[in-house]
């Protein structure tokens, strides 16, 4: 069946059931096509709270499915294929949370997003790329301290470091994105001197040197809404983030031209998913192995940093 065909069936067999389709700007742009809601974590965490569908099929990786299913006792929480883990968020366990919060007492805990859901249970509050500095300084100044513990991602801790001025105890300092952190300063450089008109947009999961050479630095949602605001003498741009976000921005808005920061910038875990899956789940919702349950009792204590974050944000 060819990819027409199969979003064909696809939209069909959703106008059918009571369904959403949620689907992060890293997935194959197939996927994003059909997708009801498309965003960054934090955004798709807003969309999955005000659900009223009884099944949301969630197109990220593991952990976005798990917040979806935090925040959603009561629906059925859906994911493509299982295997569609992240590997930043496997750098931090519940066990080395406790060990550092015990190592570091009245010293509030942040985690990104991009955490297990045990992980986020142990927390004080939840951040997304989007919102780090200003959870980091927000939750500094209501415990009235100057250090944060920050994890999984130790890039993502540092641009938060950097911009709250309060500092971040990495759990784990070696907490890291293979997508992003892969970027070095020669590769954008020599992207940059290909491309020189270019401006440069990074994500905050890069390392500390590609962040102080680009123009922009944002989330992927920050990164999108820099393009759709751009001025029209801005034509091209550098985009230091995964392939899916580019070929979202290339039908978005096709003006412009649009150039990786390096070659090869995929996330294999979020493309995982493809739309045989996704009709598969559709005929087939009940299917307990797609489905994502957040056990009761870790929800109620992981929901709690998540709301915090989604209140302070
Ligand atoms: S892009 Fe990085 S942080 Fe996002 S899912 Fe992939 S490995 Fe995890």
């Amino acid at each position: 069946m060819n990819v027409k065909h199969l979003q064909d069936e696809i939209l069909k067999l959703k106008s059918q059931n009571d369904v959403i389709i949620l689907a992060h700007y890293y997935q194959p742009i197939e996927i994003q096509e059909i997708a009801d809601f498309l965003g960054d974590s934090l955004k798709l965490s807003r969309t999955a709270k005000e659900a009223s569908t009884e099944y949301i099929i969630f197109a990220g990786v593991d952990f976005m499915a798990e917040t979806a299913s935090i925040l959603n006792q009561d629906k059925h929480v859906l994911i493509p294929n299982p295997e569609s883990c992240c590997p930043m968020a496997a750098f931090l366990t519940p066990e080395k949370v406790l060990e550092f919060k015990k190592n570091f007492p009245k010293t509030p805990t942040v985690v990104y997003v991009n955490s297990t859901a045990t992980v986020k249970a142990e927390s004080d509050i939840c951040c997304t790329s989007a919102n780090a500095v200003n959870i980091v300084k927000k939750i500094s100044k209501e415990f009235e301290v100057n250090k944060v513990l920050f994890g999984p991602d130790a890039n993502l801790g540092d641009y938060a470091e950097q911009f709250s001025k309060i500092k971040t105890i990495k759990m784990p300092p070696e907490g890291h994105c293979y997508v992003h952190s892969q970027i070095s300063i020669e590769d954008i450089r020599a992207t940059k001197n290909q491309y020189p008109n270019a401006k440069v947009l990074v994500h905050p999961e890069c390392i500390r040197e590609v962040r102080e050479f680009a123009d922009f630095v944002g989330s992927t949602s920050q990164m999108y809404n820099r393009i759709k605001n751009a001025s029209s003498d801005e034509h091209e741009f550098i985009i230091g983030t995964e392939i899916g976000l580019l070929e979202r921005m290339s039908q978005d808005f096709p003006d412009k031209k649009y150039y990786l920061a390096k070659e090869k910038l995929i996330c294999y875990n979020m493309k995982k998913h493809n739309l045989e899956l996704i009709k598969y789940l559709l005929e087939n919702l009940d299917d307990k192995f797609h489905e994502v349950k957040v056990p009761s009792e870790i929800a109620k204590k992981a929901i709690q940093p998540i709301e915090k974050m989604l209140l302070y944000s």
